[in-house]
């Protein structure tokens, strides 16, 4: 899909690039002066392995301002983005014979990350019907002696789905019952609709907090993915043992990055309410569109800025001689004809679905969804004049 967005690209053609899961605008003005500042002051020499100490203390404010609770420093360690902390879980506490669980569709990197140390992903299906949403029940059977984590994400990627303060407490009550970890991936959690309250796992159970890690980072909220700056929230020996193996890897993130992500955790909490008025009105444009598209379906997300469209009602239309029948050939069919680059659902563990990032102007949004309306359309009247040529004998 990369490659032929690369290929469309390089012939002069405007791709909308509905597949990238970055948003569009820049950091705040306050983290690129903090980085000249950092530059211009010396910071360029190796840091502590789990960061400095005013950015454990920003990490530790931001946390209490956002979420309500407070870690302390000893509860953090900063890594080379939210990725790279994942990672770091993973090469810490799984090992061959883990059991991991981790709810579908998931973020690609969940069960990679799990396969590349030999454990084992053991995967819950969700519903679309269900929110998307893993139910207690549902955790209760897949947990075994052998669980040794289970991964949530909320706000989802891909789904936009959030899990509400009751569903999170009834999943906290389940793991309660058992002796595994809780990770929860916390990083779109400032990007919730329509007044969703977002509330974290550490908040509701402070009580599994000694078996519970926060994964979280700036690259979503403040646009700072290249900046590659994210954390754990873990009990003080985890971060011990992160310590090791990041000390043995990269050792810390980049010091400028620190500094950086400083001045965006500064950033007045009130100022998330313009971000999130933003995304919600792109995210109304981008779902009402899709589902303005005859044979696309698209529930409404809580959050993040993915919209999860089920486009399985374009199966049987014709391209190239062929009949759409995945997500990928209906993702590479919009790709060459509407030049709308969603990514396939198969990667997610989801066939039939395609995900659409509404990181992009409300312009952008209305161009492509026209551009893939107008595709779609004229497919569905090829189609149906070769139904009629092929039903007219009878
Ligand atoms: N978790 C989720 C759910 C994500 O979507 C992403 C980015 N796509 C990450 C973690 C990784 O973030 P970072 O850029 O901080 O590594």
């Amino acid at each position: 899909m990369n490659a032929r967005v690369i290929e469309l690209r390089a012939k002069g053609v405007d791709v909308f690039a509905f597949g990238v899961g970055e948003p569009d605008f820049e950091p705040p003005q306050a983290v690129l002066d903090a980085a000249k500042r950092a530059i211009d002051a010396g910071c360029s020499k190796y840091t502590a392995v789990t960061g400095i100490a005013p950015l454990k203390k920003a990490i530790c404010d931001f946390t209490e301002a956002t979420r309500g609770w407070r870690p302390e420093p000893a509860n953090v360690c900063v890594s080379v983005g939210a990725k790279h902390v994942l990672f770091n879980l993973a090469l810490a506490l799984y090992e061959p014979g883990d059991e991991v669980v981790i709810p579908k569709p998931y973020w690609v990197s969940y069960p990679e990350q799990v396969h590349l140390v030999g454990a084992t992903a053991v995967l819950v299906d969700t519903r679309e019907d269900e929110g998307w949403k893993m139910s207690p029940a549902q955790l209760e059977s897949a947990m075994t002696p052998r669980t040794k984590a289970v991964i949530l994400c909320t706000p989802s990627n891909p789904t936009g789905a959030a899990y509400t303060e009751d569903e999170t407490r009834a999943l906290c009550d389940v793991l309660r019952r058992h002796d595994a970890w809780l990770i929860v991936d916390e990083i779109y959690a400032e990007l919730v609709y329509d007044g969703f309250r977002f509330v974290s796992a550490a908040k509701i159970a402070p009580d599994l907090r000694d078996r519970m890690v926060i994964v979280d980072g700036v690259a979503k909220t403040f646009a700072m993915t290249g900046w590659r700056i994210g954390w754990a929230l873990a009990p003080p020996p985890l971060i011990k043992a992160l310590d090791t193996v990041q000390g043995q890897s990269t050792t810390n993130a980049a010091a400028v990055s620190q500094h950086a992500a400083v001045a965006a955790l500064g950033t007045p909490i009130g100022d998330f309410a313009g971000i999130r008025t933003m995304f919600q009105a792109r995210r109304d444009a981008m779902v009402a569109g899709l589902e303005s598209v005859p044979g696309i379906r698209c529930r409404k997300p809580e959050g993040a800025f993915y919209a999860f469209a089920d486009v399985r009602g374009l199966y049987g239309l014709e391209w190239n001689g062929k009949s759409l029948g995945t997500d990928e050939d209906v993702a590479l069919w919009l790709l060459d004809k509407a030049h709308v680059a969603a990514v396939p659902g198969s990667g997610f563990g989801a066939p039939g679905y395609l995900r659409f990032s509404y990181a992009a102007s409300e312009q952008r949004i209305a161009a492509g969804i026209a551009a893939i309306r107008k595709v779609v359309e004229e497919a569905w009247r090829v189609d149906q004049t070769i139904r009629t040529r092929v039903e007219a004998p009878r």
